[in-house]
């Protein structure tokens, strides 16, 4: 079985506890079984994506102890790769553009559509004829967001690629662990709703899927969960308790 983990952050801001708990589960289970760990920026918002966010996050992943193999990859420099994997998409026929906003999304959203849970998207622009394309370009004066048509009934037509060019997430990652031969994911458990969207994906594309192991995030004393945080460098004490907290998780992980 291949145990090969990644550790994927967005370079947004910094990290919090809760991330890098997330990351040195991933790493203690990938080192425990003496497979490869690698780092992956995941920078695919150039707007939101900042080096020195990226910077501070090596940093703070050097000083919990998390080593890795090979120099980290960005998604920022890959996008030939996502542009292959769109392409096959549209050869199978399941990519349509659409230029809906997301006050007409949240509108149509709330008219009832089958099985699909709450803010999904509702197919508006599935089935318009070249002509109402060429309309809704001329009226929205932007390039279209590409969808893909999921015909599954459990997910959405999650975006692809969003109108700016900027790959989407559920699309890159997919790809990602497969070009790297990603064995097991950790991550966050609020990326477990994304997952059936990956999977199809894979399956559209015929990419392996990794084992995913989701983590509980971290919550502050409210229960509310961490965000990012305002500033880098974690202090001893911090680091202390994050290690401790994914020891004891990776004993209850691993059986
Ligand atoms: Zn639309």
């Amino acid at each position: 079985m291949n145990h090969d983990g990644r550790f994927a952050p967005s370079p947004s801001g910094p990290l919090h506890a809760g991330n890098l708990r997330t990351a040195l589960v991933a790493w203690v289970r990938a080192r425990a079984k003496g497979a490869r760990f690698l780092l992956r920026i995941e920078d695919l918002d150039p707007q939101r994506s900042k080096p020195e966010h990226e910077r501070a996050q090596i940093e703070d992943l050097r000083a919990v102890g998390i080593d890795w193999d090979e120099e980290p990859v960005r998604q920022s420099e890959r996008h030939d790769l996502y542009a292959e994997a769109l392409a096959e998409l549209e050869r199978q026929d399941r990519v349509y553009p659409c230029w809906c906003t997301r006050a007409e999304i949240r509108e149509a959203a709330q008219a009832p559509h089958g099985p699909l849970p709450e803010g999904a998207y509702p197919g508006t622009c599935r089935e318009l004829t070249g002509a109402q394309r060429a309309e809704r370009e001329r009226e929205a004066g932007r390039p279209p967001a590409l969808r893909l048509d999921a015909r599954s009934g459990s997910v959405d037509d999650f975006v692809l690629r969003r109108h700016d060019g900027a790959y989407a997430y559920n699309l890159a990652v997919i790809v990602d662990d497969a070009d790297q031969g990603i064995g097991e994911v950790v991550r966050g458990e609020d990326l477990l709703e994304t997952t059936p969207r990956q999977l199809l994906i894979a399956d559209l594309l015929s990419l392996p899927v990794p084992a995913y192991v989701h983590v509980p995030l971290v919550t502050d004393d409210e229960g509310k969960r961490l965000a990012k945080r305002d500033e880098p460098g974690i202090e001893p004490e911090v680091i202390d308790r994050i290690r401790a907290e994914a020891e004891a998780m990776v004993r209850r992980l691993d059986p």
